[in-house]
């Protein structure tokens, strides 16, 4: 029999969007609720998000007047992703209203609709997309919550400042759950307490091993034990078993958080796995310290590989971005040329965004007068670089890209305001000095992970569940395989099967 130290009706292991929505909604049907965080933060990558979740047909969007709708979305996702994953596609759209209706009712938290296009052309989609933000938080109205809620990514990684001011984006969507989930006065907020083993006894999940500050601890679970505490894209050991593009160093979530060690968990108590070779891709910006910063939101500039030619649509959403680059062969060697339109910044948003001059003297960026120089300084062959460059103005000047068809979606343009071009998402590089700075394959996390149904069971390979174990977000293997169908689907997914695991739990 094991000694427990602590007992509970539901442990939830991670501190991200859907595991504090699991926790809140458990908590909330009067459930005594532990929620442990391996690190001494709260919020994980979903800290770091810009928030965007997609939860589609709610409230949220019949007020700001939307034409967005259940069916809708259902029509989007079966178009792109087919009937394989059916059965959760509709338990997600299906119950995503009830979720934010859930949610809003509490006063700590409330959504609103932020445009940002769905990522495919397909039936069902909103070139508005649909997707929700919670508002911007002030941290005076959450007291010393605030400090739990895990900073900004680039003042995180880099110490860069923040003019203290209101937890927007993935921090305000943590920092909103966590005063709701305070004020159920049914949870504990269990920081630096990291999940190592899961109990099983008798086929069921009864309880978790965990360590906290260097003693191990046992905690009950009577109702069950909800993990989604990441995938395992900061572990490098399990990306190479896996065959997972990319590498821990190029990831974008905390550094060292997510190594997948509850998934690692789930398989030892039987949990069957799936697309553990799988993430949501992006470009990154190499950086002088050997990470990456996410870049999104590109405007201008082309992305040549190692032979000096452009190989994609520099405009695509970012995990298509992130699969041409591997399907290319070019996880490593993509250059973005631009020009100095911008002062000599890079014209697209990088997530931390390293100034000029730290790259220039690492060689992560270079710079020269001619196209010539860049590309002899870059190690790309000059004759091609300048061939590129020049076909591309000539795009810029048609107003069409004939080799990739930049600009020809809604997407392509969200971030490429009219600018008196014929194509706002084509400006011709042609101001020197030039500049060169090397891409690499990012990811936002994993997306593979433990096998769930639609209440996030975690199932075995034959198919039956595991009683008392639920696994949610990054932690469980994504319905939408390799696509990435629009802002806020790892978010929304993840809210939404932990909001189904908790109801399960509750009965
Ligand atoms: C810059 C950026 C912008 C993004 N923007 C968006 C967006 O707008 N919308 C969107 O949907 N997605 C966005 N994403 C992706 C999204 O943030 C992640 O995919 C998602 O937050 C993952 O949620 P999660 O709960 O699986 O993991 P996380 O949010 O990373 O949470 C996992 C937590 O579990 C903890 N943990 C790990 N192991 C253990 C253990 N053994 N015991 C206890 N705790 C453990 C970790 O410390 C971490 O706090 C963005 C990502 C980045 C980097």
């Amino acid at each position: 029999m094991t000694e427990w130290t602590d007992e509970y009706d539901v442990v939830v292991v991670g501190s991200g969007g859907g595991a504090l929505t699991g926790a809140f909604t458990a908590a909330s049907a009067g459930l005594r609720t532990a929620i442990l965080e391996k690190t001494g933060l709260f919020g994980g990558t979903s800290s770091y998000s810009g928030g965007s979740i997609w939860l589609p047909g709610t409230q949220v969007q019949e007020r700001a007047g939307l034409p967005d709708s259940t069916e809708l979305a259902r029509t989007y996702l079966r178009t792109l992703l087919g009937d394989a994953e059916s059965a959760r596609q509709d338990a997600y759209v299906d119950t995503a209203p009830a979720v934010v209706e859930f949610l809003e009712r509490d006063p700590n938290i409330e959504f609103e609709f932020r445009a940002f296009p769905d990522y495919y052309r397909a039936d069902g989609r909103l070139d508005t997309g649909r997707s929700i933000n919670a508002l911007d938080l002030d941290p005076a109205d959450i007291g010393d919550l605030a400090s739990l809620v895990r900073p900004e990514l680039d003042q995180d990684r880099t110490g860069q400042g923040h003019v203290p001011g209101q937890l927007i984006g993935g921090r305000a969507l943590i920092g909103r759950l966590l005063s709701a989930i305070v004020g159920t006065g049914n949870a504990d907020l269990r920081p630096d307490t990291a999940l190592t083993e899961l109990v099983v006894e008798g086929g069921r999940v009864v309880g978790v091993v965990a360590t906290h500050q260097g003693e191990t601890v046992r905690i009950k679970a009577n109702r069950g034990v909800l993990m989604a505490a990441g995938g395992i894209e900061a572990n490098d050991a399990a990306r190479g078993e896996h065959g997972t593009p990319g590498k821990a160093d190029w990831s974008m979530g905390p550094i060292g958080a997510n190594t997948g060690d509850a998934i690692a968990a789930g398989v030892t108590a039987g949990g069957a796995t799936a697309l553990l070779d799988q993430a949501w891709f992006c470009p990154g910006v190499a950086q002088p310290d050997g990470t990456a910063a996410f870049l999104v939101g590109i405007r201008g500039g082309i992305v040549v590989d190692a032979n000096g030619d452009r190989y994609l649509n520099e405009s695509l959403p970012y995990d298509q971005f992130g699969r041409a680059m591997h399907a290319h062969g070019a996880d490593e060697s993509s250059w973005m040329i631009f020009d100095s339109r911008e002062g000599g910044g890079l014209p697209g948003i990088s997530i931390p965004n390293t100034a000029p001059a730290k790259h220039l003297e690492a060689g992560t960026w270079v710079q020269a007068d001619t196209l010539e120089e860049l590309a002899a300084k870059a190690g790309l062959p000059a004759d091609s670089v300048r061939a590129s460059v020049e076909q591309f103005n000539d795009y810029a000047k048609l107003g069409v890209d004939e080799s990739f068809h930049r600009g020809e979606d809604p997407y392509d343009n969200f971030f490429c305001p009219p600018n008196g071009n014929p194509n706002s998402a084509l400006t011709a590089i042609e101001n020197g000095p030039f500049f060169a700075a090397r891409i690499v394959l990012s990811d936002l996390g994993g997306k593979g992970g433990l096998v769930t149904d639609v209440d996030g069971r975690v199932l075995r390979t034959d198919g039956t569940a595991i009683a008392g174990l639920y696994a949610a977000g990054n932690t469980s293997a994504s319905l939408s395989g390799k696509v990435y169908p629009g802002p806020g689907v790892p978010l929304g997914t993840a809210m939404t099967f932990s909001y189904r695991a908790a109801r399960h739990m509750a009965g």
